[in-house]
This record gives C-alpha cells, sequence and structure tokens, in this order.
C-alpha cells in the first residue's frame, strides 16, 4: 500500500489560477521522492494540500490508505518544514526543537537549567501509555539526541536564533520537524536561499536522513525544490512538475539523459539543452538531418544505417519531417583537428568561451543554429572564431516535435 497517494488532484485560486491540475503520484513507504519544477509551478500548493492545510477542489488523497479529508492535520502523523521557515527568535535552539510538543513548559528557564530530567518529560508526550511510557521516554530521548548529533546541533542548544548562521537556523527548523516525528517528511525548499558550500552540506546530510533513521522506523519523504543538483542528489524518483503538471517521474538519469520534452530537457543540467531546426528522414541507406535554411542536399548530416545499433533505429522510428536536432555540451564532443570520424560531424565558429573548471564549454554558431558544446578534459580554451569540428553522434543526441515539444527519440 503508498504511503501518500494522490489521485486527480486539481487545486484552483479563484476562477483563473489553477495550481495543481489533474495531479496523480504515488508514493511507497520509505521512499524519497523530490518533486522539481519553476517557482509558481505549485510545490508548496501540493505539500500543504498532503498535510491538510489546503484542501483540493477536486481529487482526493490518501494517507496510507485513508481517506486524508477525513483526517485533522495533526491525525497524518506526519511533519513539515515549509519554505522559509522561521524559527522562534524569543526562543533558545532547544527550545525552538521541542516547540510543538510542550513549548509553555521551557518559556523563559534555560536549556541546561531544566537538565536531562525535564527533557524526559518534555518529550514524554509520545511516551505511548502506562507500562510502555519508560521505554517511550528512553526512544525518544535517544531520537533527540540522534537528530542534535546527526544535524549537528549540541553546541547551539543554549544559543539564540540571532547567533545562528543562515544553514544552523534551517538545521534547527529542520530538527524540529524530525523531532515531531510521524512517518512522513514533508519538505519544502529547505535550501533555498542558503549560499552554495552550506547548501552542499546540508544536501549532504539530508541526503543521509534515510540511512540514519531507515532503521525499524523508515520516514517518507517528500521534498520540493526549484533546484535540479538538489533533486538528482536526493532522490530515488524525481518528478519534474509545470504549471501544476507532472511533465516527467523517473529515476535521476533518466530525467537526464531522456528528457520526455523540451521543459524538461532544458529545466534539467546545467546549461539545458542546445536545439538546431531542420528536418529529418530515412533516404535510401542513411538517415539524414539537414539544418533549415540549407537547401543544399550535399551539407547534410547523414548516418548509414548500417552504423546504426537496433536499439538507435527503434528510437528513430518516429523521428521525420520538420524536428529539433538536441543535445547538451556533452553531447556534441570537439573534434582534434584531423580526426577521422565514423559518425556525422558538423562545423563551427566559437563565439564565446565559459571556463567550467575542469573544461571549457563554448558556444558555438554551428550551420543554421548555436548549440553550447562542452571541451572535454584536457581541453585548452579556445579563441572568439577559431573555427570546430563536432561529432554528431546518434547514440547522444535527440529529436523533438518542433510544435509540441515532445521528445520523438524517446
Ligand atoms: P511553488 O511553491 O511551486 O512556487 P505555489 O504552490 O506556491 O508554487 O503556487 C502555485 C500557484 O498558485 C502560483 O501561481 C501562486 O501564485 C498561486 N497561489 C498559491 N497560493 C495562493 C493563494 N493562497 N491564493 C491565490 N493564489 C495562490
Ligand atoms: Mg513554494
Amino acid at each position: 500500500m503508498s504511503e501518500i497517494l494522490l489521485s486527480h488532484v486539481t487545486k484552483k485560486y479563484g476562477p483563473s489560477v489553477v495550481a495543481l491540475e489533474d495531479f496523480s503520484l504515488q508514493i511507497q513507504h520509505g521512499e524519497c521522492v523530490v518533486v522539481l519544477g519553476p517557482s509558481g509551478c505549485g510545490k508548496s500548493t501540493l505539500l500543504r494540500i498532503i498535510a491538510g492545510l489546503e484542501e483540493p477542489t477536486s481529487g482526493e488523497v490518501f494517507l496510507n490508505g485513508a481517506l486524508a479529508s477525513s483526517l485533522l492535520p495533526s491525525e497524518r502523523e506526519l511533519a513539515m518544514v515549509f519554505q522559509n521557515e522561521a524559527v522562534y527568535p524569543h526562543l533558545s535552539v532547544g527550545e525552538n526543537l521541542v516547540l510543538g510538543s510542550r513549548s509553555h513548559i521551557l518559556r523563559g528557564r534555560s536549556w541546561w537549567q531544566l537538565g536531562r530530567g525535564a527533557l524526559f518529560s518534555l518529550l514524554s508526550w509520545k511516551g505511548g501509555k502506562a507500562g510502555s511510557r519508560a521505554k517511550g521516554q528512553q526512544d525518544l530521548s535517544e531520537h533527540f539526541e540522534d537528530i542534535v548529533e546527526f544535524l549537528e546541533l549540541g553546541c547551539l542548544l543554549e544559543k539564540m536564533p540571532g547567533q545562528l548562521s543562515g544553514g544552523e537556523r534551517r538545521r534547527v527548523a529542520l530538527g524540529r520537524a524530525l523531532l515531531k516525528g510521524g512517518k512522513i517528511l514533508l519538505l519544502d525548499e529547505p535550501l533555498s536561499g542558503l549560499d552554495t558550500n552550506l547548501r552542499s552540506g546540508l544536501r549532504r546530510l539530508l541526503g543521509d536522513l534515510p540511512r540514519q533513521f531507515g532503521h525499524g522506523k523508515k520516514i517518507t519523504t517528500l521534498y520540493v525544490t526549484h533546484d535540479q543538483r538538489e533533486a538528482f542528489s536526493l532522490a530515488n524518483r524525481v518528478v519534474v512538475m509545470n504549471q501544476g503538471q507532472i511533465e516527467q517521474i523517473g529515476r535521476p538519469e533518466e530525467i537526464y539523459q531522456s528528457p520526455a520534452n523540451l521543459f524538461v530537457a532544458n529545466f534539467v543540467g546545467d546549461y539545458g539543452i542546445s536545439t538546431i531546426l531542420g528536418r529529418a528522414g530515412v533516404d535510401g541507406e542513411c538517415f539524414w538531418f539537414l539544418p533549415e535554411g540549407l537547401s543544399t542536399e550535399g551539407r547534410r548530416l547523414e548516418w548509414p544505417l548500417k552504423n546504426i545499433s537496433a536499439k538507435i533505429r527503434q528510437r528513430l522510428q518516429g523521428v521525420s519531417g520538420k524536428v529539433l536536432l538536441g543535445g547538451r555540451p556533452e553531447d556534441f564532443p570537439l573534434l582534434p583537428e584531423n580526426e577521422e570520424c565514423i559518425t556525422a560531424t558538423m562545423e563551427g565558429e566559437v563565439l564565446r568561451s565559459e571556463c567550467t573548471g575542469p573544461s571549457y564549454c563554448f558556444q558555438v554558431s554551428l550551420l543554421g543554429g548555436k548549440a553550447r558544446v562542452w571541451g572535454g578534459l584536457g581541453t585548452s580554451n579556445k579563441l572568439v572564431g577559431e573555427k570546430i569540428r563536432l561529432a554528431i553522434d546518434l547514440e547522444k543526441i535527440l529529436f523533438f516535435d518542433q510544435e509540441s515539444g515532445e521528445n520523438r527519440s524517446f
């Protein structure tokens, strides 16, 4: 049975804003699913509906098989970290962490004044009844210590939020949600607005979440973000979303290598995808592509059918007529001068060069268009105006429908 099931959920705000449209998704127990999409595509709305903070206009949500509309938010056994979640400025880190349980006991007292015993009683709200109470307290205090250790909050417990960095404040908010317990963790862009180092540190931490707390009590995590790096590093499954609808669901490598359409292709990857409009087809013994504006048949790209594997032939079955040839920078390898190449090649000229760290990314003009190409490891920089030659390998490139943007070589 799935832990979270959304069935044809639509959410409208007033007559004109459709935040979610016919949205269906199934998430299994213990899965970590990341919903990836641009700002305004409905990610927060999705989480708020699951948490019971918003009602869907139509459609249904099931949590662990039960219809969620029959459950109060407090009965849903979930914890949520809100986008830009605030920590309470007048409470210490320790107090903030246990907030939501017995915060009134803490108010006005120092964390250390309370001592360990008080901590146990603070946490006993989850301790269960009579006989299981002592064990429950022990479990919870261990849980608390685990979370404090995991999020490296031990030396911050006495501090006030004003004394914390942005990343530390996010760790407190996350700790609060984890401490609240529950089977489901909903995370709404928990790393947005942090600088790169903090983001990667916290991302690693979040990646360890299922492993750290996975024994016996697996957490089902739904994480939403607009950042594809975050999505790819954390998810078992990524759901790419746009304008309230699902564009594609898949493993990170599937989404990257076989994007369902131009939106997905451009949204993932550091540089999106370069496309060249043209016509394609099979003619005699070859598959060909002729960039638009080049009428001379002699200048078309050709790949002899005998060199095309059965797998690629299958993928190319629907590719004919007007199409967009697309590829990521690494899909158009730069060819060293005079190197023989068994696949089709294109010539171009460097328009701009950008250092990516390990190599360079060049923007080049190609027959009938522009493309970004990756120099490859060990390549030296190139001057603007320099001529280059690219291999166009059918194993790598994709073809998209010009009108709908669908990937025809899927
Ligand atoms: P995301 O989290 O992906 O940025 P949201 O779920 O916050 O997107 O919003 C989706 C769409 O719904 C946006 O167009 C937003 O302006 C609209 N929206 C969200 N909440 C409300 C609301 N309470 N009233 C009216 N429109 C809203
Ligand atoms: Mg949002």
